[in-house]
């Protein structure tokens, strides 16, 4: 075995004794929570007094074996320090969410998605085996063969059953480039007709598609993106400069081309945060000029978003203005494809936020993962929005009305940021009994906090 794996193996290992050290130090009656530095969560948590488990060992990628096509990955790791390494040999991820700060272990734990999921599915879904601490303080290996309710329980668990120390993934072959077709529909049934055509042939106007995604401007603007990996050779775009990605896919009509290399393609929507950096300024051609390189990321503008937050600055400057709060409505919600189009009407008419991300989704495989049950075969759409919306009369309004369109079409939310449900409904939705039975097991002193608890009460 190279001494380089050798020494990630051994680090790894200390990693996880740090770890336990860490859990068994945390008194019976404490709760435990993962002391992180990062985090894509967006819902405002509690403060607590639980003890933060040193998690600050478990970063990198253990290893790489390029025949097998799979690596063993820290549960800590982000996807900007995966995708480097894989890269090195000439493989990525099957799913490399966009954000570069979402680590492996939070991608499968809280769910992740991009433009491969038309093909790849969700990130849990190559997942092979994992190690996991579990609530009762026991590292248990998870796979399809062993400890499977755990396997199957731990996808949209958000940390409550346990904590992934070590995933072992599969990987696919990666070219160096991709070259992009911006496709401008003028009606939204027109979109997603489209959008199904590509996901159910793999290929637009017989051209192969790896990657797609979409973007909705308005109901009269919208557009398909769709990528092709090639080793060709030739002149590449750069949004990471003075150029704003999102605003490149813009067009009065047809279809216009463009090409990144793969690293700038992965990327693509984390140097402006999709399009939220334009909240900071960053957009301005002005300030753009000299806002740093380094904290064009969407791991800074989440900072100075939580510094908002903490302060309620925002709420601050529309009283001064006169105007009244905002409610924040940021989520992503997955529409069963053929109901797609009548939530995307119902929401430009009824929620005043746009853009809107667009990303499909099938699962890859016909297992079943009880907590955030999709049915298999069925194709789905993300349906991505991320922005403010006046107060209403009740606190969370436009957000309980989304949740209840959400319903009505057979679709699922997303439980990284604000949450409503009453607790019988939420048990409906994310698989209550099959939880409560692998909580039982797995954390039998409720030593983590439970999921409702989590995602709808904030704690
Ligand atoms: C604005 C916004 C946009 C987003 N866009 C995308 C997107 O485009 N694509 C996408 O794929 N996802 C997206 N997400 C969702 C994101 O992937 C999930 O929130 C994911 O859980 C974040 O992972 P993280 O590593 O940052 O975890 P954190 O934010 O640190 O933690 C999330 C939760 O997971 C738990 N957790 C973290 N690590 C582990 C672990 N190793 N084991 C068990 N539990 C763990 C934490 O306790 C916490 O409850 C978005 C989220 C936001 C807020």
């Amino acid at each position: 075995m190279p001494a380089g794996v050798l020494n990630a193996r051994s680090a790894h290992a200390a990693g996880v004794q740090r770890l336990l050290r860490s859990y068994r130090g945390v008194p019976a009656t404490s709760p435990i929570r993962l002391a992180k530095r990062t985090s894509n969560l967006f819902r405002t948590r509690a403060k607590t007094g639980a003890t933060g488990l040193d998690a600050s060992g478990l970063t990198g990628v253990i290893s790489v074996d390029a025949a097998a096509q799979t690596a063993d990955v820290a549960g800590m790791c982000t996807y900007d320090e995966l995708v480097a390494e894989t890269m090195r040999s000439g493989l990525v991820p099957l799913v490399v969410p966009q954000l570069k700060t979402i680590t492996l272990g939070g991608a499968v734990t809280g769910l992740g998605i991009e433009s491969t999921s038309f093909r790849n599915g969700l990130p849990h879904e190559s997942v092979l085996e994992l190690d996991i601490l579990t609530g009762a303080g026991e590292v248990l290996t998870a796979s399809s063969s062993e400890n499977t309710e755990l396997y199957r329980a731990f996808p949209n668990s958000y940390g409550t059953l346990g904590y992934a120390v070590r995933l072992r993934i599969e990987l696919e072959p990666v070219k160096p480039f991709v070259a992009l077709t911006h496709v401008r529909f003028h009606s939204l049934a027109d979109l997603v007709a489209a959008m199904d055509g590509i996901v159910a042939t793999g290929s637009l106007d017989g051209v192969a598609v790896d990657f797609l995604d979409g973007v909705v401007f308005s109901a009269d603007e919208s557009y398909l993106c769709a990528g092709r990996q090639t080793s060709a050779p030739g002149p590449v775009s750069d949004y990471t400069g003075q150029q704003v990605y999102y605003r490149s896919i813009r067009h009065e009509r047809g279809v216009t081309t463009d090409r990144l290399t793969i690293h700038d393609y992965l990327w693509r929507w984390d140097t402006d945060w999709f399009w939220c950096s334009e909240a900071f300024g960053a957009q301005h051609p002005l300030f753009r000029r000299f806002w740093p390189a380094r904290f064009r990321r969407s791991s800074f503008y989440a900072t100075l978003m939580r510094i908002e937050q903490r302060f309620h600055l925002g709420d601050r400057i529309e009283k001064l203005h006169g105007k009244s709060p905002r409610e924040r409505v940021v989520q992503d919600v997955e529409m069963p494809l053929d109901r797609c189009t009548e939530f995307l009407d119902w929401f430009l008419e009824t929620v005043p936020i746009a853009p809107i991300w667009l990303c499909p989704l099938r699962l890859r495989a016909d297992d079943r993962w009880p907590l955030y049950p999709m049915r298999p075969r069925q194709s789905y759409v993300n349906v991505g929005f991320w922005s403010t919306v006046p107060v209403g009369q009740v606190e969370g309004e436009t957000n309980r009305l989304i949740e209840r369109k959400v319903d009505d079409l057979h679709g699922h939310k997303s439980l990284y940021s604000d949450s409503y449900y009453s607790r019988e409904e939420f048990d409906e939705l994310y698989g209550g009994d099959v939880y409560r039975a692998a909580k039982k097991r797995y954390d039998p002193d409720s030593r983590l906090l439970d999921l409702y608890s989590k995602a709808v009460q904030r704690q």
